[in-house]
């Protein structure tokens, strides 16, 4: 079997597409333009390239960015008061504090500081409580690419053996409540699973966010499985370069798949396609707007 590529490029750019309409729908019919600031504390080089690309499909998207740069000694006190100019903000609708942080700052008294109606992230408690509860909220943007990328090679879920490996906060968990609500039986895997690849074996869809380069092999998987990458690992490539892989040995992966995610290509591009989503949603929330239902 030859698995069928979800290509993340495509996907999100139809998404990222649909956002920029409903943000030219929304100056036009009711003068109000999204606006989302995304704080970087300190000069870490690949959040610098993450901020570069957010700031690019902002402005590509007809929104405001309203983004701060602060230095590496910057106190916590200095960016909570900065999390609380910009909640007060009207014209700011979105906040996205870039992690790391430096190690003077609490990260979780600062996601906790942002107001939740703003969090576009999806990481604030409230956020948190409100989707493990099936309520709506703002939903962390790397498990909701993954889902709507999953929803691309499958019309339902429901009933799918999900199996999530890797339960950090901002991956693992979520996607296993997104999966939850989309009726699928889920079960999350760690460092601490026992016989990672027999659990991996049954699952219809694979979701693998672990951290370390092309870690899931091909036998792993259940002939016909979907698997979703969301591992972004920099490994030595030819002449002295660095490349991309993801957590999956995508070409062992690939022929036994029914369909998958490219690294890169894959689950990457969805993650600010859906940041976007959220700030269009959030602003459409805040305003007392109906937020479009495209994905
Ligand atoms: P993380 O916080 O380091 O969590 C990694 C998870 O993988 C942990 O739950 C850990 O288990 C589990 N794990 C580690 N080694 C394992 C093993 N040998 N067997 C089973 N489970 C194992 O990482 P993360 O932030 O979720 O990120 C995961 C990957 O996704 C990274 O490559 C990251 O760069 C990438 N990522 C990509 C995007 C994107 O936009 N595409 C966004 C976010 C993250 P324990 O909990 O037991 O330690």
């Amino acid at each position: 079997m030859t698995a069928r590529i979800i290509d993340g490029k495509t996907i999100s750019a139809d998404l990222r597409g649909k956002v920029t309409d409903a943000v030219h729908r929304l100056r036009r019919d009711r003068g109000v333009v999204p606006g989302l600031a995304v704080v970087l504390v300190g000069d870490n080089p690949a959040s610098e390239v993450y901020v570069r690309n957010k700031a690019k499909a902002v402005a590509e998207s007809g929104m405001h960015a309203f983004d701060r740069k602060l230095p590496a000694t910057t106190s916590e006190a200095d960016l909570l008061a900065l999390i609380a100019a910009l909640n007060a903000d009207d014209a700011v609708n979105g906040i996205l504090v870039q992690l790391p942080l430096p190690k003077q700052i609490d990260a979780q008294k600062v996601i906790a500081a942002i107001d939740p109606a703003k969090d576009v992230d999806g990481f604030h408690p409230l956020n948190v409580g409100r989707i493990a509860s099936g309520l709506p909220g703002l939903v962390p943007c790397t498990p909701l690419g993954c889902v709507i990328l999953a929803k691309t090679a499958h019309s339902s879920l429901a009933g799918m053996e999900a199996v999530v490996v890797g339960r950090s906060n901002i991956v693992g968990k979520p996607v296993v409540q997104l999966l939850l609500a989309e009726n699928a039986t889920v079960t999350i895997c760690h460092s601490k699973t026992r016989d990672l690849p027999e659990v991996c074996k049954r699952a219809d869809l694979l979701i693998a966010a672990i951290g370390n380069p092309e870690f899931v092999r091909g036998h792993w998987l259940k002939p016909g499985a979907t698997v979703i990458d969301v591992g972004i690992n920099r490994v030595p490539g030819t002449g002295g370069k660095s490349r991309i892989v993801g957590d999956v040995a995508f070409a062992e992966a690939s022929s036994v798949a029914g369909a998958i995610t490219p690294v890169p290509g894959g689950v990457g591009p969805m993650t600010i396609a859906c940041l976007l989503l959220n700030t269009q949603r959030a602003t459409c929330a805040q305003n007392g707007f109906p937020a479009p239902q495209f994905a």
